[in-house]
């Protein structure tokens, strides 16, 4: 098993170099650990150490381990592709949404909210920020349209924006769709002035480019490979 808790140090480490870096407090970024493939057991170990956002991307498994997981005060992510058969699972037992690019399904979301016992589910809206066929999210040009309609859903809470941008070996290239993201963003607040005090997040950098979405302003980095070791390709489908 990899050593979680100098995963965990170093890339706290990464997180205040970047950080400082682009002049910016390194508490300003959340570490959501990507727990999907991974145990039980390494979750609690991850818990012990301090952190309390995970993040998964597959219903069922997530589900499961939520179950088992309930003594815990965890922040549970949802950031798996999302279909409209699964909407109300995720909106009883999640707290945040990442991967929202289509009014049904927040709809779906804010409809099934369990109201009451629990806060407004908080959401991001993918963006396919490259553009590429294969991705989901939705284009630039459709995200104010999409905010708005979202804003009047009493159940959720839209926070802000989320990316995966295309694999590249370019960091040129990837810091330029980060800047892009974090231009969204800012141009969302504009256009939508009464809504800009809630529109904080910017959900983008994985373990390979952490650093660079920081530097451009990523608010969430979703982290896996670097805090868990590497993945079983077998258990991930994604
Ligand atoms: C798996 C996954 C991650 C984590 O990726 P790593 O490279 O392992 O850090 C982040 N975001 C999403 C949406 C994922 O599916």
């Amino acid at each position: 098993m990899p050593n979680i808790e100098h995963n965990i140090a170093k890339l706290y480490q990464r997180i205040a170099t970047a950080a400082e870096k682009s002049a910016r407090k390194p508490e300003s970024v959340l570490l959501l650990a990507v727990s999907k493939t991974r145990s039980v057991q390494e979750i609690r170990t991850a818990y012990q150490l301090g952190l309390n956002h995970f993040g998964e991307n597959y219903l069922q498994d997530a589900l499961d381990k939520i179950e088992q997981l309930k003594d815990l005060a965890i922040y549970w992510h949802f950031i798996g592709p999302l279909q409209s058969n699964k909407t109300r699972l995720v909106a009883e037992n999640f707290d945040w949404v990442h991967t929202i690019d289509r009014l049904k399904i927040a709809r779906r979301l804010s409809d099934q909210r369990p109201s009451g016992k629990k806060a407004p589910l908080n959401c991001c809206i993918q963006v396919n920020i490259d553009r590429e066929a294969s991705k989901s999210g939705l284009a630039a040009e459709e995200l104010e349209k999409l905010a708005r309609q979202m804003l009047e859903l009493p159940h959720l809470r839209l926070r802000g924006l989320m990316a995966i941008p295309a694999l590249s070996n370019d960091h040129q290239q990837q810091s330029q769709s980060f800047a892009k993201m974090t231009t969204l963003l800012r141009q969302l607040r504009a256009q939508i002035p009464a809504a800009a005090p809630q529109l904080d997040t910017l959900s983008m950098g994985m373990s390979a480019d952490m650093e660079l979405a920081i530097e451009e302003g990523a608010s969430i980095v979703r982290i896996g490979t670097a805090l868990f070791g590497p993945r079983s390709p077998i258990k991930d489908k994604f």
